[in-house]
């Protein structure tokens, strides 16, 4: 039996470990066609040794051992738009996952992606690529796949409001001055799930569900003012679908990103899998939802304002955003300073026009120094 070549795109990850976990027991029905990692050439050598890809990418750090890898930024879009990969697990953090996205589509490959910022940055560019080259995106974001396993297929005149479900992090129930000057150990203390560092800081900002919700108005066409968000300390439901009959279906499970990216592989078929948890509803008992705290996480309402603005302001806020959490994760700013760089930075640059690939690395750029100038770094 031919098996699908998969190009992973950030494999020394977590969710790039995570998938190579997945298809270890899917070797029936996959192959690891290309690897790419951004400096962790041992464990990316690793990786190459036991599944043989005929391609590996390494963007940083290669060494005369590594000749015969690619190397630089564009080795993304070369894994991606290779012959022998039908399927881009596009698992790298941040607006570097941009360019491989869209050659991927334009390519006409199916593109698995965790890879969220892409397709905030560009969400049209993103949509044109997949129009032009035929390809399909499908998402990895456990609550996305969860509304893609809810709506099935229905037509979108059916689907009458989205409700994402988040954790909260790990400052739900914090004080609001306390916020402010949180450590850096606290917002990587996630409560439910175990993610890069970025991630880890967006999900404690909340601006994770800020993009969340800009990556399902474009994944799934759905007006902002009908895409919602719940707070759900267990996540356990990993989001909600209301139809216009007032039905409403979620998709369960036990926290663990395993399932998504099989899913985003198989889709729209099921496979059996013996990695995903059991589910036991009464062990995951009680199930909790609460209203958002608006005002203490800020960045959350930014991002939705972003996204209703449209043009370059979802890359505006995206690039502050990671360009903040850089500076937090390097103990330069504070915790609540992330809220204000965004803030400040929609302030200066959200109208900005978006379009074209050009118009919005400009945006991206302009609110990275933004967010340096803000803080003199
Ligand atoms: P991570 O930091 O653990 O891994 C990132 C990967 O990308 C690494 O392999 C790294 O080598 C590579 N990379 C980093 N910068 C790069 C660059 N400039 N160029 C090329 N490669 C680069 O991050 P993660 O937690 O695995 O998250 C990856 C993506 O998946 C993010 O967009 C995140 O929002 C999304 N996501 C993650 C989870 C999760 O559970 N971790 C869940 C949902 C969505
Ligand atoms: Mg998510």
């Amino acid at each position: 039996m031919t098996t699908r070549g998969v190009a992973i795109l950030g494999s020394t990850g977590s969710i790039g470990t995570t998938a190579l976990r997945v298809l270890e027991r899917q070797r029936d029905r996959f192959h690891v066609a290309a690897l790419t990692a951004f400096s962790n050439a041992p464990l990316l050598a690793e990786q190459a040794r036991r599944f043989r890809p005929s391609f590996v990418g390494l963007v940083k750090n290669g060494t005369a051992e590594h000749a015969a890898w690619g190397a630089g930024e564009r080795c993304l879009v070369e894994a991606a738009t290779r012959s022998d990969v039908d399927i881009v697990l596009n698992a790298v953090v941040g607006a570097a996952g941009l360019d491989a996205t869209v050659a991927a589509l334009e390519d006409g490959k199916r593109v698995a992606l965790a890879n969220k910022e892409s397709l905030v940055m560009g969400g049209a560019l993103v949509a044109d690529a997949a129009r032009r080259g035929g390809g399909e995106l499908v998402p990895v974001d456990s609550e996305h796949s969860a509304i893609l396993q809810c709506i099935a297929g229905r037509p979108g005149s059916e689907v009458r409001r989205l409700v994402l479900t988040a954790s909260g992090g790990p400052f739900r129930t914090w004080p609001a001055d306390q916020l402010d000057r949180a450590t850096l150990a606290d917002a990587l203390q996630h409560p439910t799930w175990q993610m890069g560092r970025k991630i880890t800081v967006d999900s404690a900002t909340l601006a994770n569900k800020a993009l969340e919700v800009i990556e399902a108005h474009f994944l799934f066409g759905v007006p902002y003012e009908r895409i919602e968000v719940v707070v759900h300390p267990q996540s356990v439901v990993h989001s909600f679908v209301e139809f216009i009959d007032g039905s409403v279906l979620a998709q369960m499970g036990v926290p663990s990103m395993e399932l998504p990216v099989l899913y985003a592989l198989t889709h729209p078929d099921r496979v059996a899998d013996t990695g995903v948890p059991p589910f036991d509803p009464v062990e995951l008992s009680p199930l909790s939802f609460e209203p958002v705290r608006r005002a203490e996480f800020p960045a959350l309402d930014l991002g939705m304002q972003a996204g209703r603005a449209g043009g370059a302001a979802p890359a505006v806020f995206n690039a502050a955003n990671e360009q903040a959490v850089a500076l937090f994760l390097d103990g330069a700013i504070r915790f609540g300073d992330i809220a204000r760089a965004i803030d400040s930075t929609l302030g200066r640059l959200g109208t900005a026009p978006g379009g074209s690939r050009d118009a919005i690395l400009t945006a991206d750029a302009q609110a990275r120094r933004h967010v340096q100038e803000l803080f003199r770094c």
